[in-house]
């Protein structure tokens, strides 16, 4: 099977020298990038900047905005079968990049400076409508409060198959740490709790449900197996 893999934060550029971004450390995708390569698949890791080494064997696309990162998604996902989006993708950018590095002088009476924002594209939510794909998708919902309520939400609002959820509040299993503790929540309306671990053997255990997913759809759509058809 060919995987999509989103991984790592985007960047938005407030000036030349600035942006805005996030914590995520890109830990999470990376390993599910190469627990699907040890498990025998293909993979393509978008990824926007981290400073970890990506597994040689996937093709590497290099992104740092979120709107590149929803080119590079809409251009390569017709050609997946399983898209895991893992990133932790801005919400928000500039609405305008300054040319110049803004001066401490741009500030008001009050020495404030004000930066206006605009949302950027839900990269997840466009992929069953916009970007038209059928194959097993998998979010993520990393949460500081709510989190099953968030995750389940998620999971219905963007037609997701299974969201994995989060919690980044704590400090031991959140964004740049080793380890991490996932509740899978699926679309027919099970829940499965990972519990603490390396991610690492996270990512392999969830590589490993994705992949039984997916072989599960092929056969209920395959023709060969569908008996009513056969006996017709
Ligand atoms: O940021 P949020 O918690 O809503 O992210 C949930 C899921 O949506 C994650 O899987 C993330 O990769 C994806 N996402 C995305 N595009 C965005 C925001 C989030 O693909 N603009």
């Amino acid at each position: 099977m060919h995987f999509l893999i989103t991984a790592g934060p985007t960047r938005e550029a407030i000036d030349p020298v600035r942006y805005i971004s996030n914590h995520s450390s890109g830990k999470m995708g990376y390993a599910i990038a190469r627990a699907a390569l040890e498990a025998g698949h293909q993979v393509t890791l978008i990824t926007g900047p981290t400073a970890i080494d990506p597994p040689d064997t996937a093709r590497l696309i290099a992104v740092t905005t979120a709107a590149e990162m929803y080119d590079a998604v809409a251009e390569h996902i017709t050609s997946c079968d399983v898209a895991v989006m893992v990133a932790a993708v801005s919400d928000f950018r500039p609405v305008e990049t300054a040319r110049q590095k803004i001066k401490k002088s741009a500030t008001d009476k009050s020495e404030r400076l004000t930066l206006e924002l605009e949302k950027n594209p839900d990269i997840l939510g466009s992929t069953r409508g916009a970007m038209g794909f059928g194959g097993i998708l998998v979010g993520f919902a990393a949460e500081t409060e709510h989190l099953e309520q968030h995750a389940q939400d998620k999971l219905r609002r963007k037609g997701c198959d299974l969201v994995a959820a989060n919690d980044v509040s704590n400090e031991e299993i959140g964004f740049d740490s080793d380890d991490n503790a996932l509740i899978l929540l699926y679309a027919d309306a099970t829940r499965e709790n990972l519990a603490r671990a390396p991610k690492a053997v996270l990512a392999s255990e969830l590589v490993k449900r994705i992949s039984r997913l997916a072989i599960r759809r092929t056969a209920t759509d395959s023709p060969a197996t569908d008996t009513r058809t056969a006996r017709s």
